[in-house]
């Protein structure tokens, strides 16, 4: 089933239609930036990221979910954003050199934009389509479980963050996290959520920090893209949850229409933090989150 809708016929249709798309960003035309500013990522660095990533969920994606995963690397398209589509059992990301050249984006704030993506395909509840985790969910997914495989067998490079996290994020990932390891990915995590966040508050026109935490509260699940600073809160919330996500389970995915509902949340408390088993710290934002239980 084809779902994904190109920004050019988006503009022709009714907001209805939107919520079937899963790209990283609202469309935009940010193309016409492209190359103007240096960019922190090579052509090199760019197939990098998606090799590591490819590597891991591939295999995970072709066993247990009798999937394909496609990455299209599509350097040359100066086309800011990325996107997920399932055809089939084609499991598909497109990743745009375009976003890859955005000055503000580092290679770990481009991995985490991979990881949103992949996230569509894995992180299950709560979905925006039969198969698509909405967006804040996808973000959560990025940094409760695709960070910590991508980046779990690199403790030197990770401790490498201990040296210039702020002292915000740190204080927050040492409350959670004892272990030394698990706090240098914990940091090295909040760098990179805070790289993408950034990229996304330049778009959006707003402000982000560490400590003015989005306070809009919502009456139910927004699936749209949260605003910069909603979508940072997101990516902290999942670098300190301590529970273990389980890429080989998509959780509610099973459930068909009551994907989204009491018995999907319940399937998602093992794998995530909820408020449902009592988490303060870790739980997804209520600026686009509203739990069923
Ligand atoms: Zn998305």
């Amino acid at each position: 089933m084809l779902t994904r809708i190109s920004p050019f016929v988006l503009l022709g249709l009714s907001l209805a239609a939107t919520a079937a798309r899963a790209d990283f960003l609202p469309p935009n035309n940010l193309h016409l930036e492209d190359g103007l500013r240096s960019a922190n990522l090579t052509e090199k660095d760019f197939n990098e990221v998606i090799d590591e990533a490819q590597a891991i969920y591939a295999p995970i994606i072709k066993n247990t979910h009798k999937g394909t995963l496609k990455i299209n690397r599509l350097w040359t398209n100066t086309t800011v954003n990325a996107s997920a589509t399932q055809i089939g059992s084609s499991w598909e990301v497109n990743m745009y050199g375009g976003l890859a050249r955005r000055p503000e984006i580092t290679r770990d704030g481009f991995s985490m934009v991979l990881c949103h993506e992949i996230g569509h395909h894995l992180g299950g509840y709560p979905f925006s389509s039969s198969w698509a985790a909405n967006e804040g969910e996808s973000d959560y997914f990025a940094t409760i479980s695709c960070a910590r495989q991508l980046w779990k067998d690199s403790p030197e490079a990770n401790a490498e963050f201990r040296k210039t996290i702020a002292a915000s994020p740190k204080a927050k990932c040492d409350a959670v996290w004892t272990d030394e390891t698990d706090q240098d990915l914990c940091y090295r995590t909040m760098a990179a959520g805070k790289s993408t966040a950034d990229l996304l508050s330049a778009l959006g026109g707003t402000k982000i920090g560490w400590d003015t935490p989005d306070k809009k509260v919502v009456k139910s699940t927004d699936n749209a893209h949260p605003q910069g600073q909603c979508r940072l809160d997101t990516y902290m919330a999942g670098a300190l949850c301590n529970k273990e996500f389980d890429e080989k389970i998509i959780p509610g995915k099973d459930l068909g229409s009551r994907r989204n509902g009491k018995d999907a949340e319940m399937a998602t408390a093992k794998f995530t933090c909820t408020k449902y088993e009592d988490y303060d710290v870790g739980v997804r934002p209520l600026c686009w989150f509203k739990p069923a239980l």
